[in-house]
């Protein structure tokens, strides 16, 4: 993929921010970043200038090297994982900090009520739940600590606001956040399922199969693609209808992934066609495994009500380095097999060392 210019998009503060990657979490960090920057500078100038409070000002400063460099690096790396993590402890630092600095002045609130949102929208509910505790944990223990000390406590109005505001805007950042997340599961549930069978269709697959290969790339394992085609399914469709035919699709289905191991990657491609991604098995153990496949769908009619329908599958298997050979290549092999098996009278397995290969 082209890698855009380095500052291209960086002011389109709410899409991917010109990052291409992994969006919502990009714009986002991108657009606190340059707020965080931006405050922390004039504020630093502010308090310098104007207020000559130097440790205040030292300290907003550092802020704003630290998170002008994340940007930096959010853009060279495009590491937007880094750049959520930089955002969310530079902004709590600086509330945490400014929050001691002005003894619990109620003029902290505002920052900690930002912390709120940006902790929840860039690290989501699982990972920012904690930052959220542990957040609120120092400033209650400062609460604590200085009660007697810190003049806004002693009003009690102040922290009583700072807290509520904090709860407040925490929950509802909290809820948002988690709506929006659950929202977003059940799209990609649906996005990535057959709706017949429940298992993956070809876009869940890709993904699958991207993920499998990069993973065996470092641990040098080998790979094979199974590819499935139910034999004479037309006829199946003819004889006992439609209907009859998709309970004969998901009962072969069935069969398939109890006969393969949970790691293994088990999709319909589209029709009546499946495949399997054998992960760590390649040569004679591949063809006896997808032999194991066309045997468990041969061994017994599918029961449909009180029909009993036979039906046998062929199979084409590819195999090969993860390193050298991507989901093209095996697939044009595996398809070949099974144009072969086919050929050849159906139901069976063709693989590398098969005849007529
Ligand atoms: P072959 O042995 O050569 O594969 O013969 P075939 O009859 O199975 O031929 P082919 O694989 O080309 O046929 C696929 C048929 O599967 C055509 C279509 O009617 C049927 N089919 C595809 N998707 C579905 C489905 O979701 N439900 C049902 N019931 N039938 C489907
Ligand atoms: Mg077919
Ligand atoms: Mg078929």
């Amino acid at each position: 993929m082209m890698k855009t210019p380095l500052w291209q998009g960086w002011w389109r503060l709410g899409d991917d921010a010109g990052l291409g990657a992994d969006s919502r979490r990009a714009g986002l960090s991108n657009c606190f970043l340059i707020i965080i920057a931006l405050t922390s500078l004039v504020y630093a100038l502010v308090n310098a200038v104007y207020f000559e409070a130097f440790p205040l000002a030292a300290v907003e400063l550092g802020v704003f090297v630290i998170v002008l460099l994340a940007l930096v690096d959010m853009r060279i790396n495009r590491n937007v994982e880094r750049a959520s993590w930089v955002t969310v402890l530079s902004c709590g630092g600086l509330s945490a900090f400014f929050y001691w600095y002005v003894k619990a002045d109620v003029s902290a609130a505002v920052w900690t009520v930002f912390f709120a949102i940006i902790n929840f929208f860039l690290l989501g509910t699982r990972k920012g739940l904690p930052v959220y505790l542990v957040f609120s944990a120092v400033l209650l223990s400062m609460i604590v600590y200085y009660r007697d000390t810190w003049p806004a406590l002693a009003s009690g109005a102040a922290w009583i606001n700072v807290l509520g505001a904090m709860l407040a805007c925490g929950a509802a950042a909290y809820y948002q956040e988690r709506s929006r997340e659950a929202a977003h599961e059940r799209i990609e549930a649906l996005a990535n399922r057959d709706s017949l069978t429940g298992i993956s269709n070809r876009r869940h697959f890709m993904q699958g199969f991207a993920q499998a290969r990069q993973l065996l790339c470092h641990s040098g394992g080998k790979y094979s693609l199974v590819l499935i085609d139910i034999d004479h399914f037309k006829a199946v469709n003819d004889t006992h209808g439609h209907a009859v035919g998709d309970q004969v699709i998901k009962a072969i289905i069935r069969r398939i992934v109890s006969a393969v191991r949970a790691e293994d990657l088990v999709a319909r491609l589209g029709g009546e066609e499946f495949c399997v991604l054998l992960l760590d098995c390649e040569g004679d153990d591949a063809l006896r495994r997808a032999e194991g496949l066309r045997r468990v769908v041969a061994s017994e009619p599918v029961t449909v009500g009180s029909l009993g329908v036979s039906v046998t599958i062929s199979v084409g298997v590819a195999d090969g380095n993860p390193r050298t050979r991507g989901f093209s290549e095996m697939f044009a092999d595996a398809d070949r097999r099974l144009y072969v098996a086919k050929s050849q009278g159906r139901n069976r397995v063709i693989a590398s060392g098969s005849q007529g290969q």
